[in-house]
């Protein structure tokens, strides 16, 4: 095996299986002038690796094909094979594995990994034809040929570090299909009128947000342009058009406060500013929580399934993934190659796979490459 395999981007998959496999057998081709970019400003900058609650639940994808690379290369295998690299991630917010104190110490892992492979930088692949046994990737600088072609190009989500459509365009050149794309884990804009919202620009606040009946629990941020926070992030993955329902009251209990004299704006555990903006919108008054009237009360409530539709998200530019991509039912699950053309395959998030926030594309992007790993030394 000699150069071998040529790896199409140098994200967080690339560099996975550049690290797997052995000493110059790979040659990453990527387009920015560093490799991992997306992988230093991950989760706020300490990259959030994975997650102790793992599973097909976690994934807008088809259960039977991420099963298997779940099962191939867990979050347990990852956390060992990271633990063996002398990188021992800390958990947060209940579940979270993330980077000590940054993301660099990821990057430094794989760098250092890569080095045993060609890598080719600040190049851009433009595409890709086969004849005979042998893949020619054509590139801005040079053209190379190789028996193996591993797409790791990612999605559009990005664009300013390097994310470009060249994964789908090299799918459909050999005729898979594309599922439709949407950019997700993202913020919502709104409608006019949910435009008050903008005037609560900065507040945060817990919520449930329900979206095609996914249940999406943790923080919304009222954002200039709309909404935005994790719970929202976590609702774009499901959300394609119309109402989402939100829960702005996930853990209050009414009956907990029957007859208090304390005002509304005092008694509800929301920031003072988001209950009186609700309160104009629901034509009510401020005042002691035992004057208000059933019908008053019934209104109130509408805070615990606040609905409405979004008018879309804040789009490719500010969303962590795009959602869609290679259709998987075309792609093998335990091997990550195409069913369509021997030698080719895809692996990260150039496929249908989408994880939930909180380290679940990560994983993804490791796992896929580790199925790939595995079958082309199987060979
Ligand atoms: C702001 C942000 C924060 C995130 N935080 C997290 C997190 O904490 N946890 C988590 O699990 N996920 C997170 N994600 C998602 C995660 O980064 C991706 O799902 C993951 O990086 C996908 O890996 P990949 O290898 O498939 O693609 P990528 O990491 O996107 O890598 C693809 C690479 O291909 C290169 N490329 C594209 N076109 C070409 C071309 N024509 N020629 C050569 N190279 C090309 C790109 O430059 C890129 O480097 C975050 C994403 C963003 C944007």
């Amino acid at each position: 095996m000699n150069n071998d395999i040529i790896i199409i981007g140098g994200g967080a998959s690339a560099l996975m299986l550049a690290s797997l496999l052995p000493k110059k057998s790979a040659t990453i081709i990527e387009s920015n002038p560093k490799i991992g970019a997306k992988i230093l400003i991950s989760g706020g900058g300490k990259c959030n690796i994975t997650n102790a609650q793992m599973g097909t639940e976690y994934f807008l994808a088809e259960d039977a094909f991420v099963a298997p690379s779940l099962k191939t290369f867990s979050e347990v295998d990852l956390l060992s094979w990271l633990e063996h690299q002398k990188l021992k991630p800390v958990m947060r917010k209940k579940t979270q594995y993330f980077c000590q104190n940054s993301a660099k110490e990821l990057l430094d892992i794989f760098a250092k990994e890569v080095k045993k492979q060609k890598v080719l930088l600040d190049e851009k692949v433009l595409s890709v034809t086969k004849r005979g046994a042998f893949f020619t990737v054509k590139t801005n600088k040079r053209t190379v040929s190789s028996k193996y072609v591993v797409v790791a190009s990612g999605g559009l989500s990005f664009p300013r570090l390097g994310a470009s459509a060249i994964g789908y365009e090299i799918a459909q050149s050999f005729g898979h299909d594309i599922v439709k794309t949407a950019p997700a884990l993202v913020g919502f804009t709104v409608q006019k009128e949910q435009f008050f919202f903008k005037a609560l620009s900065g507040a945060s606040t817990n919520v449930k947000i329900t979206v095609n009946g996914t249940i999406c629990e943790g923080s919304l941020l009222f954002a200039h342009k709309g909404l935005s926070g994790p719970a929202v992030l976590d609702a774009s993955l499901y959300w394609e058009k119309g109402k989402i329902e939100i829960d702005f009251l996930p853990d209050f209990s009414w009956k907990s406060v029957r007859g208090s004299k304390k005002q509304i704006s005092t008694l509800l555990p929301l920031a003072k500013r988001i209950t009186k903006a609700f309160l104009v919108q629901l034509a009510l008054e401020d005042k002691p929580f035992y004057q208000i009237t059933s019908e008053e009360l019934d209104k109130l409530q509408k805070l615990n399934h606040y609905m409405f539709a979004p008018a879309g998200t804040f789009g490719y530019t500010k969303a962590e993934v795009t959602k869609g991509g290679v259709a998987t039912t075309e792609v093998d699950a335990q091997t990550l190659m195409s069913k369509k053309v021997e030698g080719l395959y895809f692996i990260g998030e150039v496929l249908d796979v989408t994880g939930r926030l909180g380290g679940y594309n990560f994983q993804w992007a490791f796992s896929s490459a580790y199925s790939c790993f595995k079958n082309i030394m199987g060979r």
